[in-house]
Formats: structure tokens, sequence, C-alpha cells
């Protein structure tokens, strides 16, 4: 069961983002054992949550960084990841995004796009470096979670084509500022199943044996992330299921020698160890209906609004034995703005303390200032 300083809790103004970080150490062990002996390294996306708190342990715990951002690059670089452990990947990177990450030396931009990777070999060349650059293959499978998560789909803008990689890697060897490192992959987030994972280890296992059929090496292969959490009962899977995601790919896919495995994982690393806390403003009585209002809302915590997402809610103070029904909603002038409908729990009272658990991935990055709100703060323990 999650420990929460509640004492520390009651003398503080809601809301905020409380951060477990013996939780999140008990993470990054978990992820270095279900590592093992593999020649396998996880990036850790800092999309999920780049709060320095966390980003600490994480660069303790030898992880590199995937960014999405020159913000994120920044970031990391402060937090401490060394440059050649920072990947850079996404849609629309930027010309001064792509010209700060080149003379910072990262170590791979994961490109999407033919246009993309014109203009990264157009800057290298201009700076007679050479970039490293893994090319991000859509690989049109199906990850079976929220649509707006979905991203290895042909219809989602993520990825060169299968039909386009042959193109994208003559580009990358008739390049010479261009050194192609590896393949990218990364089919959506919230996978809980994984069927999806074992069928990119085939996918990723013909495309091996085409190129190489052809002389193609790739040093690294990038399968990136999306491992699922447990958002129902935090409790009974606080640490996800690293080692049982990490034997998928090593019953299901053979690397060459020398080749390494990379993994993006963000919700997986940051989700259990973070709550959003919140006061409740009033109890109040609709028709047919009761409603516990809290003081955090959708500008807090997005995903609810954002994905129909739903966050585990307790109450940390109430000590009646007595339960009742209510939707939890927040003060944003949004109908979206609802944390959970007819919510079983402990009578509740204004000025109960709750906690929304699994809060840590997706959360506090997202925050924003609709309405004139401030960005909640975050407390560490
Ligand atoms: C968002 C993202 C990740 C991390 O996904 P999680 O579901 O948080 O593990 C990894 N790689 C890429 C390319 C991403 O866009």
């Amino acid at each position: 069961m999650a420990q929460f300083p509640l004492s520390e809790f009651q003398k503080r103004p809601t809301p905020f983002y409380y951060y477990d970080l013996g939780v999140l150490d008990e993470t990054l062990k978990a992820i270095n054992e279900g590592i093992g002996q593999s020649p396998y390294h996880v990036h850790y996306a800092l999309k999920a949550n780049a709060n320095p708190a966390l980003l600490t342990p994480i660069v303790a715990a030898g992880l590199g960084a995937d960014c999405v951002s020159v913000g994120e690059i920044k970031v990391a670089l402060n937090a401490g990841f060394p440059a050649d452990k920072i990947f850079f990947a996404g849609v629309g990177k930027s010309d001064s995004e792509i010209d700060f990450a080149l003379d910072a030396h990262i170590g791979c931009f994961n490109v999407e796009s033919l246009p993309e990777l014109k203009l990264i070999a157009e800057m290298a060349s201009n700076k007679s470096i050479i970039a490293n650059v893994a090319l991000r293959v859509n690989p049109n499978i199906d990850a079976h979670t929220h649509h707006y998560i979905t991203t290895g789909l042909e219809e989602n803008k993520f990825g060169i084509a299968l039909e386009m990689l042959d193109d994208a890697i003559s580009v990358c060897l008739r390049q010479p500022n261009i050194r192609l490192c590896g393949l990218h992959f990364h089919i959506g987030s919230q996978i809980t199943y994984m069927e999806p994972y074992r069928i990119l280890c085939e996918r990723v296992a013909q495309l091996m044996k085409k190129y190489s059929a052809q002389g193609i090496r790739f040093d690294i292969i990038n399968v990136g992330g999306g491992l699922g959490i447990d958002y129902d009962d935090p409790d009974s899977q606080l640490i996800p299921k690293f080692k049982e995601f990490f034997d998928i790919f090593r019953n299901n896919l053979n690397l060459a020698p020398e080749q390494q495995l990379h993994f993006e994982l963000g919700r997986s690393v940051a989700a259990q160890c973070g709550s959003l806390i919140t006061r409740v403003l009033y109890v109040k009585e609709g028709v047919g209906k009761k409603f516990i209002i809290v003081d955090a809302g959708m500008t807090d915590l997005i995903r609810p609004a954002l994905y129909g997402a739903h966050h585990k809610i307790e109450n940390l103070t109430s000590d009646s034995s007595l339960t009742d029904e209510y939707d939890v909603v927040g003060p944003i002038c949004e109908s979206s703005d609802c944390f959970g409908k007819d919510e079983i729990l402990p009578v509740t009272h204004r000025g109960d303390i709750l906690a929304l658990r699994s809060a840590g991935a997706y959360g506090e990055v997202m925050a924003m200032g609709y309405n004139m709100r401030p960005i909640p703060a975050s407390v560490v323990s």
C-alpha cells in the first residue's frame, strides 16, 4: 500500500503533485533487474514527466533520455544525462531545434520523414559534422489502446511508411554527413497486453533479415515505449511488469552480435510514483446525484478530459466506514472537468484530502493556465 505523509499534506495549499521517490527507486531497480545481462538500454521519455526531482534518480540509474523538443533536451542536459545518451524524436523538429541538437552532439536523431532527413543532412554538412540517425518506421501495428495514443498505424502521422523505408535508407547511405545507426519504432502508449509487442518483434526481424541480405546492419534497434500500468488498482501493481516486457523481446527477437536493443519508457517509469493531491471544496447535492467538488481541475491533470482516462480516487482523511456515491469534479468551466462518475467513496466532507493516483506521468507536464489558474506545485519525499 502506498504511504502518504498526511500531516505534511494538511499544512500545504492544494492542489499539488506528490512524488514518492521510494517508489521511483524501486521502479528503476526493477528495470535494471529486468534487463539483466541483455544488451538492452532504456531511454526515459521526458515528455512523461520532466520534474528535476525525478530526473536525478533516473540519471543515477543509468537511463538515457528520449526527448521530443529542444526544451526537453536542455532539461535533460541540466539534469546530467550525458549528451550521447540523449535521443531526439518528434515529427516536427524545427530548424533551430536541429541546430541546437547538432551543436550539443546528442546521441541520435529519430527521423520521421524524408524532408526532415534531408534537412538534418544539409545542416550537419554545413557544420562539417556527422549526425547519427535512426529512421522511425511506421510498422502498421494496432496497439489496441486508446485511438489518441496509438501511433503505429498507417493512418497516424508518425514515422516513415514501410513502403518508403528503402528510399530513406538509400538517402542515408548517400549522405556523407549522416550515419545510419538504427531503426526506430513506437507503436503506442498504455499497452497492457503483450501481443502487439510480439508482432512488433516479427516485423523488426523481417526488416533486419531483408536489410542484412543487402549488407545493411543497424547497430541499434529501438522499439520505443508504451508499456502500460495499472490505473484501476495501483497498489496491486505499483511496479510495472518490466521482466515480462523485456522477456517478450528476449524470446522473440534475436539480435545480431554487437547489436543493441533500445527502449523508450515514459509512463511505466514515472506514473505510479506520483499522485495529484487535492482538497474537497464542497459536497453538493444535485438531483439524484452528489458531487464532490475539489480544488484540482483538468488544468492540473488533463488525462480524464483529454483521453477519457480514469485515475483511482482515494479519500486520505475520511475515517467514515460508510460509503456513498459521488461524481468527483473540478472547478473549471468545462463539463469534461470531471475526475470520476458514480465513485464509491467513504462519506466525504468539505476539507477532506483526496489523492488522484498514478498521476506521475502525463500529469504535471501537461498542466496549463486555463482560467488563469496557477500551475500546481510539486512535493517530493
Ligand atoms: C511518448 C513516446 C514514448 C514514451 O511512451 P510511454 O507510453 O510513456 O512509455 C516513447 N517514444 C516515443 C517516440 C514517444 O512519442
